[in-house]
């Protein structure tokens, strides 16, 4: 038999029903534990464009981030964006790489002094400018990093998955208590305006009574190893594309029902010789039953043809995106009886900016924040039950928390 299923047969090839869930702690845990190395410095990424002027001096009142991990998304996603954000600057740069880090701080006037190496980061608690953190490191490291911000006295926005498993989000959410900072989860499609129209859609009843959710994350990775890009590296990146990719579609599942499910069942799947999944799943499908009687599928893959889907079905109509969650380019259509209407909510690149206002609203207004650390909790403990169904080959029951019954 080819193929490495995460099935009942594989549960009791591991010993049993109950040694599959005690190993399905997180994704990787489902596959063995691996400890995540130290932060370090990589190259710089392809086809970054840095700023030919810096920015514009900050706005009285304006919270200063340190941006910590120089990465493709923080490059060429977030930091570009701060110039729309009229509440929130760039302040200081944290990064193992230090021709990059001069290159980045250059151009967008981030003086040296305010400019760290992983090695110096405890001295930010020194600089008053530096009032939050934005972490973009991978998976793996966002525990340790979002505790060590918070230990230096700075609130924290981090980039999601909040962590790889739940027993990491409640240690980073108890973090914030001690500190008496902030902290937010970068979850930026709550603040998109096509996935902010759908909810509110879908609260109107717009399909009327919700029967079927439908979410497909998924792209085909390159030729790529566990040492040679951290997405394939079980330390780093947990079981894979469940809480990278997939994760957009499990909680579109969320925010579109309303609901948390009561019983999970899914299935994961590593193919054997294919060095991209010596340490990760290539693709993890989740069906998850609501109170109401609604069934959502969640399926993600790094080894199949790329879609981006969120589908929702109920009684009277259907509410389709594809794509649904991305940085841009974003499609919404009610489809109720034969009628078929593209609503254009606004422009998708405003998440970005709206994000990071959100989160300078927090700070100086002590607002509420809609994706708080225990949004990425409950998010952390529904991949668990996602991984100790995969392992036991059997459904799990759910708390209204997300914790495991039994
Ligand atoms: P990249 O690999 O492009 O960048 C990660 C950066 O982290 C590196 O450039 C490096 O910065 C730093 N780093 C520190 N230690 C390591 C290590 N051991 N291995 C690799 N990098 C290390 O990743 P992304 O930018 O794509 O992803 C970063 C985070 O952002 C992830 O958590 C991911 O899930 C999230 N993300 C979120 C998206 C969203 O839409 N919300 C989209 C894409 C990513 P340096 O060289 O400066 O030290």
């Amino acid at each position: 038999m080819s193929g490495h299923d995460m099935t009942r047969r594989r549960a009791i090839e591991v010993g049993g029903i109950a040694a599959a869930a005690s190993l399905a702690a997180g994704g990787a845990a489902a596959l063995g534990q691996a400890r995540a190395p130290a932060a370090t410095g990589q190259p710089m990424p392809d086809d970054v464009s840095l700023p030919s002027q810096p920015p514009r001096a900050p706005r009285p009142g304006s919270v200063g981030f340190a941006i910590i991990g120089l990465g493709d998304y923080a490059l060429n996603q977030i930091m570009p964006r701060f110039a729309r954000s009229e509440r929130t600057h760039i302040a200081a740069l944290v990064s193992g790489n230090p021709d990059k880090l001069r290159q980045v701080g250059e151009a967008y006037g981030v003086a040296p002094e305010a400019r760290y190496s992983y090695e110096r980061f405890d001295e930010i608690a020194a600089n008053p400018a530096v009032e939050a953190v934005y972490i973009i490191l991978p998976s793996g490291l966002h525990a340790e990093w979002t505790e060590r911000a918070f230990a230096a006295g700075k609130h924290v926005l981090c980039e999601k998955p909040m962590a790889l498993t739940s027993a990491e989000c409640e240690r980073m959410i108890a973090a914030g208590q001690r500190a008496n900072r902030r902290l937010m989860i970068a979850y930026r499609v709550h603040f998109e305006p096509y996935n902010m129209a759908a909810m509110d859609l879908m609260r109107e009843k717009a399909v009327g009574d919700l029967r079927l959710i439908r979410t497909e994350h998924s792209y085909r990775a390159g030729p790529s190893t566990p040492a040679t890009n951290w997405r394939h590296n079980r330390a780093l990146a947990g079981g894979g594309p469940l809480e990278d990719y997939g994760l957009y579609g499990l909680q579109a599942t969320l925010y579109l029902s309303g609901e948390m499910p009561t019983r999970i069942s899914a299935s994961a799947h590593r193919p054997e010789g294919d060095p991209r999944f010596s340490e990760i799943f290539a693709h993890v499908a989740a069906q998850l039953h609501f109170p109401s009687g609604a069934v959502a599928q969640v399926v993600t893959s790094y080894d199949s043809a790329g879609l981006n889907l969120v589908e929702a079905r109920g009684n009277a109509g259907a509410l389709v995106m594809r794509p649904a969650t991305n940085y841009n380019g974003n499609t919404l259509s009610l489809e109720t009886g034969r009628d078929g209407r593209k609503l254009e909510p606004g422009d998708s690149e405003v998440q970005f900016a709206g994000q990071l206002n959100h989160f300078a609203a927090a700070i100086r207004d002590g607002a509420p924040i809609i994706t708080p650390g225990e949004m990425g909790l409950r998010d952390l403990r529904l991949i668990e039950a996602i991984y100790a169904s995969a392992t036991s080959g059997r459904t799990v029951a759910l708390n209204p928390d997300a914790t495991m019954r039994g």
